[in-house]
């Protein structure tokens, strides 16, 4: 018999996953309250890193998010590496006790003097440098694309989407959307930070922030423009890679910053950044802002992912982390193997949600 799943969220793990278990045979239908890719994966900085990730196991993770992209060798996965720029004597000795611990771990990590930095990004101002960091796995990822093509890759080989069908309810094996209801031997919850509020109906406890509880980043990209740019730049307060437009994806660090939805102050931001920004890649004189997009932070409320069965008939499984986009292509496939087959992959031995069970909340 054919396995029927249906994936409430078609946000880049949603996605990822319709594609995964499509290929694997299951009949899959996928739900979105929205338009596909419209939730926190439409304003993101997609930096595919396995940076600044603790504890290890949550590194490890973020390094198989990496590794799964490379492997997939697929046009959305831009691995341009990251260079962390140093002004600063204390910046730089950060960055080389930072390059040694990677260097301990098998995670590729190297230090740059001023003139190497210049080499690799001709069109860089070097005032005030005093040297980098290059971490070459690194990249960024064109998650529009990733989403819709891997949506459309689904649909192509049977599955179906459904946009603007809000989820009311989950229950064995059934979905209430304003629209109708569905049903199918597993649900699997990929709703971003709607999911602690949709699985609260049916009584299950799913600690993830809720939308308006959770941090706001901004997000902002340039008009077409040739900055010379061609690695994910990070420095102190700024961000910024090459954009799928032809411009610049820009961000505070840490990438996108940390704000409550109401404060005013987030709409200067995108004027400031792009000061650093150009201070940075004078090209970058030359252009304006062309779009800016607020994106809500998916939260679980340790910071780190959770994968795992929300209900102990199996039938209702629930994914939500940050870094989704890094770890989008590995979650969608051990996911997917544990949705079908009930085997859990070793990844993902610490991130179930049994951890949480002696926190009061
Ligand atoms: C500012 C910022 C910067 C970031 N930078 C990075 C980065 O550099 N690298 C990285 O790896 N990650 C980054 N992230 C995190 C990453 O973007 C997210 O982890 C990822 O996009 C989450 O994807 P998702 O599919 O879980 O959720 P979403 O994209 O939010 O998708 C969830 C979908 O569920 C739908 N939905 C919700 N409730 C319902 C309901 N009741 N019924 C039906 N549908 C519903 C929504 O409409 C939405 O389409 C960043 C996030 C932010 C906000």
């Amino acid at each position: 018999m054919t396995p029927t799943v249906i994936i409430v969220g078609a946000g880049v793990l949603g996605c990822a996953l319709a594609d995964e278990l499509t290929r694997r045979g299951a009949a899959v239908t996928v739900v979105d309250a929205a338009e596909a890719g419209s939730g926190t994966s439409a304003a993101t900085f997609a930096w595919i890193n396995a940076n600044n990730k603790a504890p290890e196991s949550y590194r490890r993770l973020n390094v198989l998010g990496i590794e799964a992209h490379q492997r997939a060798g697929e046009r959305w996965f831009h691995r341009s590496g990251t260079i962390q720029l140093a002004h600063t004597g204390e910046q730089l000795d950060a960055l080389t006790r930072k390059v040694h611990r990677f260097a301990a771990v098998g995670y590729a990590a190297e230090l740059l003097t001023p003139s190497d930095v210049v080499a690799l990004e001709p069109s860089l101002s070097a005032d005030g440098l005093v040297g980098a960091a290059r971490y070459a796995a690194e990249g960024w990822l064109d998650v529009p694309t990733m989403c819709l093509t891997l949506l459309h890759r689904a649909v192509a080989a049977g599955a179906a989407f459904l946009p603007h069908h809000r989820v009311g309810e989950v229950r064995a094996g059934r979905v209430v959307t304003d629209r109708g209801e569905f049903d199918a031997d597993t649900v699997v919850v990929a709703a971003g930070n709607g999911s602690r509020a949709l699985l609260r109906r049916a009584g299950i406890d799913f600690p993830v922030a809720d939308a308006s509880r959770a941090s706001v980043g901004i997000i902002s990209t340039t008009a077409p423009v040739d900055a010379g740019l061609t690695h994910l730049v990070r420095a102190e307060g700024i961000a910024l890679r090459p954009a799928r437009n032809g411009g610049i994806t820009y961000a505070d660090q840490p990438t996108g910053g940390q704000w409550a939805l109401d404060d005013p102050r987030i709409w200067t931001v995108p004027a400031l950044l792009l000061e650093r920004a150009r201070r940075l890649f004078p090209a970058l004189n030359d252009t304006t802002t062309q779009s800016v997009g607020l994106g809500t932070r998916v939260l679980p409320e340790d910071g780190l992912t959770i994968a795992d069965w929300v209900t102990p008939d199996r039938r209702t499984y629930a994914v939500a982390t940050h870094s989704g986009v890094t770890l989008a292509a590995h979650l969608a496939d051990v996911v997917a193997d544990e949705v079908l087959t009930g085997r859990r992959h070793g990844s993902l031995a610490e991130f179930g949600l049994s951890r949480f069970a002696s926190t009061p909340r």
